[in-house]
């Protein structure tokens, strides 16, 4: 299935305030709305669940400090479990790290001071998020099957690894976002197109 496939039949599309598109999970319509991976043998995604499927009981606190709490008392199996863990052994355990690394990127464009001084985001740019941050076979396309790669000066050993690995991919995704969207030197342009858009500006 692809992203475009899977975002179109599993998740909602929302827009923020800000223009911030973001997508949440299309729970079953029964009255429980229970994910609609959960199967009688367990998870049917098991190996792909997301970053909050993992930490589950765990949570981040939410009051601000730096800790976690412990979800209990709930259908949560890993709950009954006699075992004790650290917090740490925990993530590891889940394989948190990529996760959290993916998070903490994304985060770094979402809570961008771009954001909080106010501006807000153009459909254009809503829909450039959307497509590096969440549709990346459709952002995989448009890099290799446009001119992407004429204009922006990217060394052919990073092109092959966004190619290749999907992480690379997603990483080179928040770049592209964070040079179009905040004017960040994340990305560069070749000296050809960068002397066009000069003359051109020099023009107006
Ligand atoms: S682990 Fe997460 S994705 Fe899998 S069934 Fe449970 S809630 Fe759904």
């Amino acid at each position: 299935m692809s992203s475009g496939e899977f975002l179109k039949e599993y998740t909602i599309p929302l827009l923020a305030e800000e223009g911030l598109p973001l997508v949440v999970l299309k729970m079953m319509d029964d009255k429980n709305k229970i994910c609609p991976f959960v199967t009688s043998d367990g998870c049917k995604v098991y190996q792909d669940r997301p970053w909050s499927c993992r930490m589950y009981p765990v949570f981040p606190s939410s009051s601000g400090e730096e800790g976690f709490i412990i979800k209990e008392g709930d259908s949560c199996l890993g709950c009954k479990e006699e075992k004790l863990w650290t917090i740490e052994g925990w993530k590891k355990d889940q394989g948190i790290d990529i996760y959290d690394k993916m998070n903490e990127s994304y985060e770094e464009i979402t809570l961008h001071d771009y954001f909080l001084k106010g501006n807000k985001l153009d459909p254009e740019k809503s829909k450039m998020l959307y497509m590096a941050c969440y549709d990346l076979d459709e952002f995989k396309r448009f890099l290799f099957e446009t001119r992407f790669f004429d204009v922006y000066d990217v060394e052919k050993g990073i092109i092959e690894r966004v190619r290749e690995d999907e992480e690379e991919l997603l990483s080179f995704g928040y770049k592209w976002v964070r040079f179009n969207l905040f004017g960040e030197d994340t990305l560069r342009l070749k000296d050809k197109v960068f002397d066009k858009i000069l003359q051109a500006k020099r023009k107006e």
